[in-house]
Formats: structure tokens, sequence, C-alpha cells
């Protein structure tokens, strides 16, 4: 497999008043495959999209690395960075805030290919723009429209139909469905999934949700606090999450997937996502964590693969410590 996107001890922290570091992002580590979709998964506030934006360049890096197909992303000049975006795009949680509302869907999806100068000739261009709206599943009756004549799935196909004007490789989606409705999350999810066919996509797919993400995901990592705690392919994760945090995610879905056995018990996280201002110390899970050890106030759990292919954060799978290994049985 090819790797497309190497993200290393990635860390994003925002300089506050008096001093204060908010460490939004603080040392994550993935690499993304060619052809693949990515989930990365956690409560908001947990550093999630500011990990995306990071990643594609949108904010400067405080420390760590992003590499993508080789270039490093944060070390490219305008230019570079310029060429870098016809490759990589994002789409956003919310498709009305970021669609200008005074242009019509046309001027919304010619405008990339104006600024990149593509498909040149007007007519070409409005070719394109009708063909985009046909592979989202709108039309091209669509195209003299104005944003707030659709409703909030169908403006979720007209970004990701701006999004795809550039013919972009890889896609960081942000949350595209938080917002929509139940009924057409699926809608976009299913048109998500056939474009990466037909267009070969590779997708990071950001969402507080885990049960829409498996849906779409062939790896999830979890994220907590700017950390990443567990990464695994999507059935693994589902079939035995190895973080508590992971486990309480996961418990908290109320209607269980029907091809899980369920053996979960229902976790409640006590108190409240802490500030990442002031994160605890050692593990910074600790202080809603139900098997909270003494260890885990004082030392940092090593990320470590604990099955194949499978890798946690956690004390609980320290192989110096015997016998813990087979500690954490919530989960089944
Ligand atoms: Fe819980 Fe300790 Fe594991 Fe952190 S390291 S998740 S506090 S058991
Ligand atoms: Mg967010």
């Amino acid at each position: 497999k090819q790797v497309l996107l190497e993200v290393e001890n990635l860390k994003k922290h925002f300089f506050l008043e008096k001093g204060e570091v908010l460490k939004a992002v603080d040392g994550i580590s993935i690499q993304i495959f060619k052809g693949e979709t990515f989930g990365l998964v956690g409560e908001s506030g947990c550093g999630k999209s500011t990990a995306g934006r990071t990643i594609i360049g949108l904010y400067d890096r405080t420390d760590g690395s992003v590499s993508y197909d080789g270039d490093d992303v944060h070390g490219m000049n305008e230019k570079e960075t310029f060429a870098f975006y016809r490759k990589m795009q994002m789409i956003f949680q919310d498709p009305y805030a970021s669609l200008n509302p005074r242009s019509t869907v046309k001027e919304i999806i010619l405008e990339p290919m104006e600024v990149h100068n593509l498909h040149s000739g007007k007519r070409a261009r409005l070719e394109r723009v009708y063909q985009l709206l046909e592979d989202v599943g709108l039309n091209r009756e669509h195209a003299n429209r104005y944003p707030h004549e659709f409703s909030g799935g169908q403006r979720q196909r007209i970004g990701i139909a701006r999004a795809l004007a550039l013919d972009p490789e890889f896609i960081i989606a942000d949350e595209p469905i938080s917002a929509l409705d139940v009924s057409v999350q699926a809608q976009v999810v299913n048109l998500l999934k056939r474009l990466q066919k037909e267009k070969m996509l590779t997708y990071l797919f950001i969402a507080h949700d885990l049960s829409m993400v498996k849906q779409i995901s062939d790896r999830i990592a979890v994220m907590y606090l700017g950390h990443i705690v567990e990464l695994s392919n999507s059935w693994e994760l589902y079939k035995k999450p190895l973080h508590p945090y992971t486990q309480a995610l996961l418990s908290a879905i109320p209607i269980p997937d029907p091809d899980v056995e369920d053996r979960r018990e229902r976790i409640i996280l006590k108190g409240e996502l802490p500030s990442p201002i002031t994160p605890p110390s050692g593990c910074v899970f600790r202080t809603r964590c139900p098997f909270e050890m003494d260890i885990c106030a004082t030392e940092k759990p090593v990320w470590q693969e604990v099955e194949e292919k499978h890798y946690a954060a956690c004390h609980l799978y320290n192989s110096e410590q015997p016998g813990d290994k087979a500690k954490p049985q919530l989960a089944g």
C-alpha cells in the first residue's frame, strides 16, 4: 500500500493571553494510504478539526510534520501551496456557512476552476459544472439557483461539487454529515463512497459519531484531548475496542451493530472533557477513566501495537506488567 499522507508528531498549540497555551493537537502521528478512508473520531473539543486544518495547511503547525506524497506541506512556498490545493481539498460541517449566499451554484463551482485557470473557455467550464452537479446527484437546472434555495443535504452536495472542481486526490471531510438530518446522512455517505470509487479519492473523514464513521472508514483513529489514543481497522475497533475511551464512545451508541454480539456494558464517563490548556498529567484520559491506576497520573502511556495492527496508548496494556492484558473486559 502506498502511503499518501504522513503526519508525524504534529502539534498545533494556540498561544493565548496571560501566557496560556491551548494544546489543541499535541503530537499526533498517522499514515493514510492511497485510496482508503481514514476516520478520525472524538467528541467535540478533542482537536480533530484543528488537526484537519493543520494537516491541509490552513493553520501553521507548532511542531511535527505533514508530508503529502513526499512533499512537506508546511515547507511549501505560496506557489507550491496553491498547486497543492489542487490535490487536497476540504469539505466542511456547515456547507451553508462555506457557500457564498450571493453567488449562484454555477458561480460557486466555477470559482476554483477560474482561480486555478482550469478547463479554459467559458463553454468547457460550464460543461464541467454541469458534469459535477450530475456527479453529486444534482442537475443543470440547479446551476442558476442560490444556496438558500436548497436543503441541507443538497447544500452539502454543492460543497462536495465545489471541492471536486479541481479534481483533487485527497479530501478532508470535517464532519460533513453532522449538521444533516439522520435520514439524509446515509445519502451523503453513500455519495462520498461512490465518488471515492469513481474518482479514486482518498479521504480523511472527521466525525464525532462512531456509528456513521464505521460505514465509510477502512481504519479509524480515536482522538482525545489532542492525542490519538487508539487506531485500528474499523471492524476490529468495533469488535474489540481496547482503550477505555473508545469503549465508552461505543457503549454510547444506542443501537448496537447487528453484526456484533452486544456484550458491552454502558460506560458513563465521569466528569467533563478537561481543558486543553491544563491537560491532566500522565494519561490525558485519566480524570474520566473507570480503570485509572496510580501509574496513570505519573507516566504517559506509550503507543503500542497491542494486537496485530491495532494500536492503543493505555497502561492497561503494558507488556511489562504481567496479567494486565486480560484486565479490561468491559468491551468483551
Ligand atoms: Fe485509563 Fe490509565 Fe489507560 Fe489512561 S492509561 S486510559 S487512565 S487505564
Ligand atoms: Mg469540529
